[in-house]
């Protein structure tokens, strides 16, 4: 097979660079270890910033988001006793949306633009210095594929094998602390995400609808979820979450969803060698505290695509050359606001640390300053 971008991993990133590419009148073929169905399940980020709604609408993807998606005018940040509303539209001019990751591949798959070879095995990547680089892989069926192209775009997320192809520098902290996470068929109790700082660790309440809830709490490495029972997790979300705090009130329902997420800053440098371009999770991974991991792969695929079509139809390499160092700068930023705020609201049992935390809490909330760095941070 002959294309003009091999693209591995129909992850957002993949097939959004797909479609992009696809407007912009180069052909690309898109390869996946997984099946169409196990990708499209897979729960994960569900807040988008205010310019990917953008770019997703603009790109034709828009009519499930702006008919089912909810849009917000900030969060809630709070500590017990203490519950603030940072307006993101009034600090920044900027507002955020529930949509899940499921849905957004939904419209994706829907678009029907990308082709995609799913449920491959062996992915292997070749001459990507050169002008000719290529993909091998093996298909479901056993027999061995091959795709010629002009580029490779490596969106395989932190697992697959494009970042191993570039000889790169690596920047990682990984944090002592992990999300248990739950989805929960019960109507948020809440209109916004609730972000609470608590002794005894993180919580958030976030959501997928206006019937399905997410919740997450701040545990220790290495916890089992199956260690939780329902009701201990209840329990828990109610007591971090100020239940009874002003009349406010969690509502419970059936846990049908619940996992343990590690959290992890990465960034490789550059995300760029020869004829292979890294975008998304293959070159940058953030701790969804700041809602920043799918926003990223998005803008990553905004610039790439414009880089490609420059590169592959107008043989204009300027912007395929400044790709790596301008997606940077931005990565960079989300890397840094989610560090922050994510060691400004878990707890790490060090009493003169949680003094700094509800330091900094009540400095963000009394400053319009800080609450405005927070708004467009968060806001993208
Ligand atoms: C529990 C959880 C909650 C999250 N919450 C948020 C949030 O609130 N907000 C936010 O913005 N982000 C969030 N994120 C991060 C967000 O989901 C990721 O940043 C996003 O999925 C990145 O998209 P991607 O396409 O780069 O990578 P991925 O979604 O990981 O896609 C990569 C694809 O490559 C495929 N692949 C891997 N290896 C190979 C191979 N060898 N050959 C072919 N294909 C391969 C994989 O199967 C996968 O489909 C969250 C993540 C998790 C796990």
């Amino acid at each position: 097979m002959r294309t003009q971008v091999a693209i591995i991993g129909a992850g957002p990133a993949g097939l959004l660079l797909a479609h992009l590419l696809a407007r912009g009148g180069v052909a690309a073929i898109v390869v996946e270890t997984r099946s169409q169905q196990y990708v499209a399940a897979r729960i994960r980020a569900g807040i988008l910033e205010q310019s990917s709604v953008s770019l997703l609408t603009e790109a034709g993807l828009g009519d499930r988001l702006h008919a089912q998606g909810q849009e917000h005018r900030g969060i809630y940040l709070q500590w017990p006793g203490q519950r603030h509303h940072l307006d993101f539209m009034d600090l920044a001019g900027r507002s955020v949306w529930v949509y899940g990751q499921t849905e957004v591949q939904k419209d994706l798959v829907a678009a029907g633009t990308a082709e995609v070879i799913y449920e491959v095995s062996g992915t292997a990547l070749h001459d990507v210095t050169t002008d000719r680089p290529y993909v091998t892989f093996t298909e479901s069926d056993g027999k061995p594929g091959r795709i010629d192209a002009d580029v490779i775009a490596g969106c395989d997320g932190s697992f697959g094998p494009s970042r191993h192809a570039v000889p790169s520098r690596a920047f990682e902290r990984t944090y002592p602390y992990s999300w248990l996470g739950i989805l929960a068929e019960v109507a948020p109790s809440t209109d916004e995400l609730i972000y609470a700082w608590h002794p005894g660790g993180f919580a958030l309440h976030s959501m997928r609808s206006p019937t399905v809830s997410r919740l997450y709490l701040q545990v220790p490495n290495g916890t089992d979820p199956s260690a939780w029972s329902d009701r201990q997790i209840w329990d828990e979300l109610a007591k971090r979450l100020g239940h009874g705090q002003d009349g406010w009130k969690l509502t419970p329902g059936p846990i049908t969803g619940k996992s343990v997420l590690p959290m992890r800053s990465y960034v490789q440098t550059p995300m760029r060698h020869g004829r292979l371009f890294l975008a998304g999770d293959a070159a940058h991974i953030v701790p969804p505290t700041g809602a920043k991991g799918l926003n990223l792969a998005i803008r990553d695929v905004a610039l790439l695509s414009r880089a490609l079509v420059a590169l592959l139809r107008s043989k204009d390499p300027r912007l395929a050359g400044a790709y790596s160092d301008t997606a940077l700068q931005r990565v960079w930023r989300c890397t840094h606001f989610s560090w922050w705020m994510t060691t400004m609201l878990h707890t790490s049992g060090d009493p003169f640390d949680a003094q700094l935390q509800l330091s900094q809490l009540r400095w963000v909330v009394s400053s319009r300053a800080g609450a405005a760095g927070l708004a467009e941070n968060y806001a993208g």
